[in-house]
């Protein structure tokens, strides 16, 4: 039998296969963070499970580096690889919902767009990003994190099932009765374990119209109002979900002319629950201070998902890390209103987001993700335009970031993270989850095909990309 290679393409393969020198080639090579220029010798636009089990035994058997593209939002770029294969999930974004039971059932390559329109068709939600062109699939299995998750939990915390296609070529149905061990690895241990050709959800009421949107605030006022907003956050219900923004007012007719473009404070709320209410639990909240425009009013939730849409453009530059906090003392806010207030890039957004309510409630051992009792979430967004001011935004994020390290919990939130080496993985876990991972990856990846993702390394060998990767 001949050895499969690139040009004789995929045995088996219904789908598309994209080659350099194709129309469609270089649009389906790139993603979301514009620093990543890398090009595949092929790209498989998977439009089932036969196509991902074709393209899989196609990398194992041939040796080419395996990339797998769900949204193309990963900050790193692991969904695209030089020389390789890119297995690309963006055709299977079918979901479908069932009312009887509030099952959603997502193929792998949907968004958060697509998934939240279809059940939003019924009023149910799951916790979901907070920017529509997000991949369920590389956020769910990150834990997902999202305007709902003080009131459900992270995404993870809804899954119910998955379809996985192994390593070896097995199509597995996982859940809490089959494959319980894989099935708890999927919920926070990233792509490691196999390609998901369709993830199973428990939905929830919610909406259609929630109370929500921003109050924006002058940035000499951010220390007063984060604080406030913490005291507030300490004691708030399940309902109250949300974050304060270190952004730039956008050059939009709602805000006043001298302040478009320059650093403000930014405090997201959604409230999960009944309007009326949510405006009497908010009013803290919505009274204080002095804001510069308050754009705060029931909306539908898809408008509320869609929110951040026009701040995060596909294409431009991207260099992200994130980091748990243990504490936010007034101390820390300083630093990162000192810095916040210098910012080199108007795009770039630093969000604190709350913990607190679901997300601490469920029990540390039910998922591979572990760090459940944080207070806050920093996540640091740098975004900008121009390839000249790498080195200068990269250099202010890295100081703003180490800023904030005395406050930081042990771990690290992979789904924010940069490409930030092996420790910062195993940190994610923690010493006992991260063995079990092992564990789990020398049982269904012993060879590490699945390589590109914030990896974990089956035992005896070095975590990251294969050799030729
Ligand atoms: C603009 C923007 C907004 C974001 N907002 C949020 C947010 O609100 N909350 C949050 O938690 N995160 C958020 N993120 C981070 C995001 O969750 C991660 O980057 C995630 O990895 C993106 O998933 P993706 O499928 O879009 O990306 P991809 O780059 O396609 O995938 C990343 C990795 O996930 C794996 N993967 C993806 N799909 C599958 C699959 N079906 N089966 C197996 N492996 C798969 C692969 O290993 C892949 O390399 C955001 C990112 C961006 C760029």
């Amino acid at each position: 039998m001949a050895t499969p290679t690139v040009e004789s393409g995929i045995r088996g393969f219904r789908g598309e296969l994209l080659r350099p020198g194709d129309p469609s080639y270089d649009d389906a090579r790139r993603v979301f963070n514009g620093m990543v220029d890398r090009s595949p010798a092929l790209i498989a636009r998977c439009t089932g499970t036969d196509d991902v089990v074709a393209a899989v035994g196609h990398a194992r058997d041939t040796g080419l580096p395996l990339a797998v593209h769900g949204g193309g939002h990963g900050v790193v770029g692991h969904a695209v690889c030089d020389g390789g294969l890119m297995l690309d999930l963006r055709p299977m974004n079918r979901v479908q919902v069932q009312v009887s039971d509030r099952s959603v059932r997502a193929e792998g390559g949907a968004t958060w767009g697509q998934f939240d329109a279809a059940t939003q068709e019924h009023g149910l939600a799951v916790t979901g990003g907070r920017v529509s062109s997000t991949g369920v699939g590389g956020l769910a299995l990150g834990s997902g994190s999202g305007w709902l998750e003080r009131t459900l939990g992270y995404t993870c915390d809804s899954l119910i099932g998955a379809q996985v296609v192994t390593a070896a070529g097995q199509v597995l149905e996982v859940g809490p009765e089959q494959e319980p061990d894989l099935f708890w690895a999927l919920r926070g241990g990233g792509g490691n374990f196999g390609v998901v050709t369709r993830f199973d959800f428990r939905a929830s009421p919610m909406g259609p119209v929630l109370l929500g949107g921003m109050v924006m605030h002058p940035h000499e006022a951010a220390v007063d109002v984060v604080r406030h907003y913490r005291d507030f956050m300490a004691q708030a219900p399940d309902e109250v979900n949300g974050a304060a923004a270190f952004i730039s007012a956008p050059p939009e007719p709602f805000v006043p002319e001298p302040v478009r473009g320059r650093p403000v404070l930014g405090l997201v709320v959604v409230y999960a629950g009944d309007v009326a209410q949510g405006q009497e639990v908010l009013r803290p909240l919505l009274d204080h201070g002095s804001p510069i425009v308050t754009m705060v009013q029931p909306m539908p939730y898809t408008a509320i998902q869609q929110m951040l849409d026009l701040a995060c453009p596909r294409g431009m530059r991207n260099w992200w890390t994130a980091d748990f906090l243990r504490e936010l003392p007034d101390d820390g806010i300083e630093a990162i209103a000192e810095r916040t207030g210098r910012v080199p890039s108007p795009m770039t957004q630093v969000i604190l987001a709350p913990g607190g309510g679901a997300l601490a409630r469920v029990p540390r051992e039910a998922t591979a993700f572990d760090l459940r009792d944080a207070p806050w979430n920093i996540h640091f967004l740098s975004m900008w335009p121009d390839p000249a001011d790498d080195e200068r935004n990269i250099a202010w994020t890295r100081e703003l970031a180490a800023s904030v390290k005395p406050y930081a919990a042990a771990g690290a939130y992979l789904n924010f993270l940069g490409d930030e080496g092996a420790d910062r993985v195993r940190a994610a876990f923690g010493p006992d989850k991260y063995d079990r991972l092992v564990a789990l990856k020398d049982r269904y990846d012993p060879d590490n095909l699945f390589c590109l993702n914030q990896n974990i390394a089956p035992s005896g060998r070095p975590p990251g990309p294969r050799a030729g990767s």
